[in-house]
């Protein structure tokens, strides 16, 4: 940028309907990837990009190649491929809006478990564009419903994703049935050999572009974690829900399952959110990415595959409630906050055995990853009467009160009390189904004393006769388990009483813990996939070991209370003004 000046979108050669929508959609000027591919796209070159997530790839080709279509020919033009399915309805979607100028355009997106019959009328029909999974362009081409013949442009979107899942062979046979004098182009925010390997086979002479690793990206996403200790990662993201300013957040687990049932907790607590994962159907998919764009949805629990490349600007936080696999799958994960030059902020759950994990990170991003504190009881007090405060001050402004004015005047006067125990009386009820200050829950002694669960604790077992058997579940210290996690998730999951559950165990990684022996199979496999602090419990039979009998070990406290007041029913809905999540609106009154 500092040998040459870089131009303005004005400056491009584009032709009159993309400048149009350019002024549109309001961007201002052109991103690094957008400056140095236009140009080039624009006269033909074949071109090799290399940028990360969220800096403007989409538009750097859609630009420039709509620019160069003839809207009149009714037959493919373009073809973009992209890994997945959500990538191809972004990009086909992208290109909808920058093709707005174009009289009769069509774009097509193509991928599996789409309705066949429905892609087949809208090609018979003529699409210009048409933007897929390798897979499913391939099932078209070998049907002969997809023509490539009068092919303009190729391009491999997210190309390294693409060749990571398998689709090597598709690609090159695709693009071994484009015409030969058509332009291709790459992008890709890696360059393995594989993928340069490609290029070199079936581009001509490209252009290679790039965009230096430390952009914008990470520059504008703030990153801390949070060591898991003493308290439940699901009381910790419930804090961090509480606490912080939160536009949109996307939090990410390793497995389907553990999508829908955290999304279902949350749901619990009182916040709204879905999962989104790769069981789902496509349209159940697609709805759950509309409702997080338009603001019907604030949180979003997914899988990695389920969230790649996912470009929605309201994201403000990424949590990594199950740390990454790797490095690679930490930078995409954390690339869907910060977008279009926003703020993010991205948080790590660490437990003790993930160090190693963490400082991997730091190195393969080169920044420091800040260690953050959760937010205590008193922040989260503070930020109630916050706003609180916001609520009466709103309402004051807003509303025509003289009629409430009149009524506390009658209440003064009838009973003789003071205008300010009338307010508080009334603040109190206001308040009630969600304290301003909320409940000490059970976690909150361990989150302040760094507390260390005994080993054992005995105390007698009371009356169930039931016999035992031995089992081991795989959370042990190390996942900050203590024995009131177990008993309240094994009674609650597997409605045992809590006198059915005999002695606890503690390993590091690991409990012993004694069930009735009769347990329904049902029951038994029900166990398998329940979380704890973090870890499905994968419950096994731990044969060789013996139960002692008449011995119940672990504390006599009840089974966990859910944090604060939170468990109501009550739903959180975004303020009027800023939308936050966190924001508590008040009931209209009836
Ligand atoms: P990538 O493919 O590199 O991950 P996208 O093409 O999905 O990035 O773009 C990321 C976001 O940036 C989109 O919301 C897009 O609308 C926005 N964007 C792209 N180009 C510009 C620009 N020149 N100015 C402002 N915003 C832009
Ligand atoms: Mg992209």
């Amino acid at each position: 940028m500092t040998e040459e000046t870089v131009l303005t979108f004005a400056e491009m050669a584009l032709a009159p309907a993309l400048q149009k929508v350019v002024i549109d959609v309001g961007y201002e000027t052109p991103s690094p990837i957008q400056a140095q591919s236009i140009p080039l796209l624009l006269e033909g070159r074949d071109l090799l990009g290399q940028a990360q997530t969220g800096t403007g790839k989409t538009a750097a080709f859609a630009l420039p190649l709509l620019s160069r279509l003839d809207p009149k020919l009714k037959v493919p033009q373009i073809l973009v491929l992209t890994p997945t399915r959500e990538l191809a309805l972004q990009v086909a979607e992208a290109m909808q809006t920058y093709a707005r100028h174009l009289p009769g355009f069509n774009v097509l997106p193509v991928y599996g478990g789409q309705n066949m019959i429905q892609q087949l009328r809208m090609l018979s029909r003529g699409v210009q564009v048409v933007v897929g999974t390798p897979g499913r362009v391939q099932d078209h081409l070998r049907r002969g419903t997809l023509k490539l013949d009068k092919i303009k442009a190729v391009v491999l979107d997210e190309a390294d994703e693409m060749l990571r899942m398998g689709f090597v062979d598709d690609v090159e046979e695709i693009l071994s049935h484009a015409p030969a004098g058509r332009q291709t182009a790459l992008f890709s925010a890696t360059m393995p050999k594989e993928v340069l390997r490609v290029a070199r086979q079936h581009m001509r002479d490209p252009v290679e572009i790039r965009i230096k690793t430390k952009t914008s990206t990470v520059e504008t996403i703030s990153q801390h974690y949070w060591q898991v200790k003493g308290m439940h990662k699901l009381d910790a993201l419930t804090r961090i829900l509480e606490a912080e300013e939160i536009e949109a957040m996307i939090v990410f687990v390793r497995t389907k399952t553990a999508t829908v049932e955290l999304a279902e907790k949350l749901e619990a607590r009182g916040f709204s959110s879905a999962p989104l994962n790769g069981d789902m159907t496509q349209v159940m998919r697609e709805k759950a990415i509309s409702r997080l764009k338009s603001g019907s949805l604030d949180i979003v629990v997914a899988t990695d595959v389920a969230a790649r490349g996912l470009d929605v600007p309201r994201i403000s936080h990424v949590v990594n409630y199950d740390i990454p696999y790797d490095t690679e799958a930490y930078v995409h994960r954390i690339g869907r906050t910060g977008r279009a030059g926003k703020m993010g902020k991205a948080i790590l759950f660490v437990a003790p055995r993930e160090r190693r994990m963490l400082n991997a990170i730091e190195q393969a991003t080169r920044q420091p990853i800040k260690a953050m504190t959760l937010p205590s009881r008193k922040d989260i007090t503070d930020r109630r009467i916050g706003l609180f405060k916001e609520q009466i001050a709103e309402a004051m402004e807003a509303e025509d009160l003289e009629f409430f004015e009149e009524l506390v005047d009658s209440y003064q006067s009838e009973y003789d009390v003071g205008h300010r125990r009338i307010a508080a009386t009334l603040a109190y009820l206001v308040q009630k189904g969600r304290p301003l200050q909320p409940d000490e829950s059970p976690s909150d002694s361990a989150l302040e004393k760094d507390f260390r669960p005994e080993q054992t604790e005995r105390t007698k077992r009371p009356s169930s006769d039931e016999a035992l058997q031995r089992y081991r579940i795989e959370v042990g210290r190390s996942h900050g388990v203590e024995p009131r996690h177990i008993v309240g998730a094994i009674s609650n999951e597997a409605n045992l009483s809590s006198r059915d559950i005999g002695q606890i165990k503690i390993h590091d990684d690991y409990c012993m813990v004694d069930l009735p022996a009769s347990m329904p199979t049902k029951m038994f496999q029900h166990l398998q996939e329940v979380w704890v602090c973090g870890q499905q419990l994968k419950l096994s039979v731990a044969s060789g070991e013996k139960v002692e009998r008449g011995q119940i070990a672990r504390d006599s406290r009840p089974a966990r209370k859910p944090f604060g007041k939170a468990a109501d029913s009550k739903r959180f809905k975004p303020g009027a003004k800023k939308p936050v999540i966190n924001r508590r609106v008040p009931k209209k009154p009836k």
